[in-house]
């Protein structure tokens, strides 16, 4: 598994992504045709979140019902708690509707809890009940990695990609809190950074997930970078991005966990 950031930036799936991921491209597109961006608010830190969207210029929709999830362009899944979530999902008949808009392919911004419900492989459950997953992105992550709340931490992280966007190469400001770890990267997802040897923040097209919480330290450019990958697919007709077939797991059928996920799980 591949554990430092990549610094090729531009996926070969993604032409041209030099000229919309620059900030100033991005300002300019979002000028022009705001991009529409649900953030998934039952519970959890949406309310900085949809913030933070706001201030990159993005229209932001809080959702809490399956009618908000058409015509979204990207939905953020915030950090929280993801068993939380998952139920509160089921009880606002959310899940159902969630799972077939992944397997169409929608961008999605995982954060921490966030990251936990897109992963494929989850380690740590809760006991007597089944940790559910979108199926998202082709990782696998162990919840509650890094410790206990007391155990959470704060950290600078080098992310190449934001220089290569045009985003400044300052690091980024990072704060885990009860974080989940991820303990595998599938060969089509992006590692956007590391810390400690450790893939914190990855990418498959315009699906992004961090381990952290980026809408904590003021910084915007994480948010920045994945409005810019919307955007671009967008603008290439919205190509399915690696990873995404995952999504089209039949609804209710999971896809075979991989080994060392079900052990641990
Ligand atoms: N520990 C939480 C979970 O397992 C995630 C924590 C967070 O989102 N900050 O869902």
């Amino acid at each position: 598994m591949s554990t430092s950031p990549s610094t090729s930036a531009p996926q070969p799936h993604s032409p041209g992504l030099g000229s919309l991921t620059s900030a100033q491209g991005l300002a300019q597109g979002l000028a022009q045709a705001p991009l529409r961006v649900g953030v998934l608010a039952l519970q959890g830190d949406f309310q900085a979140h949809a913030a933070m969207l706001e201030s990159c210029g993005a229209q932001v929709l809080e959702v809490r019902d399956w009618h908000s999830l058409g015509e979204l362009d990207g939905l953020l899944i915030p950090g929280g708690e993801s068993t939380t979530m998952s139920r509160l999902c089921d009880r606002y008949e959310l899940w159902q509707p969630l799972q077939r808009a992944v397997g169409d392919g929608l961008p999605l911004f995982g954060t921490c809890a966030g990251m936990i419900l897109m992963a494929r492989g989850i380690a740590g459950g809760t006991r007597n009940f089944e940790q559910k997953s979108l199926f998202a992105l082709d990782i696998d992550v162990a919840r509650n990695a890094y410790g206990r709340q007391l155990d959470s931490f704060e950290a600078d992280l080098e992310m190449p990609a934001l220089p290569a966007a045009g985003l400044g190469s300052q690091p980024l400001r990072a704060l885990f809190i009860r974080a989940p770890r991820l303990e595998r990267v599938g060969p089509e997802v992006q590692v956007l950074a590391a810390h400690r040897g450790e893939p914190v923040a990855v990418r498959a097209g315009a699906r992004f997930a961090a381990a952290f919480h980026p809408e904590l330290a003021g910084d915007d450019r994480l948010h920045r970078l994945w409005l810019a990958a919307i955007a671009e697919r967008k603008a290439l007709g919205q190509p399915k991005a690696p990873g995404e077939p995952l999504g089209k797991a039949p609804l209710g059928k999971a896809p075979a966990q991989p080994a060392a996920a079900r052990e641990r799980a």
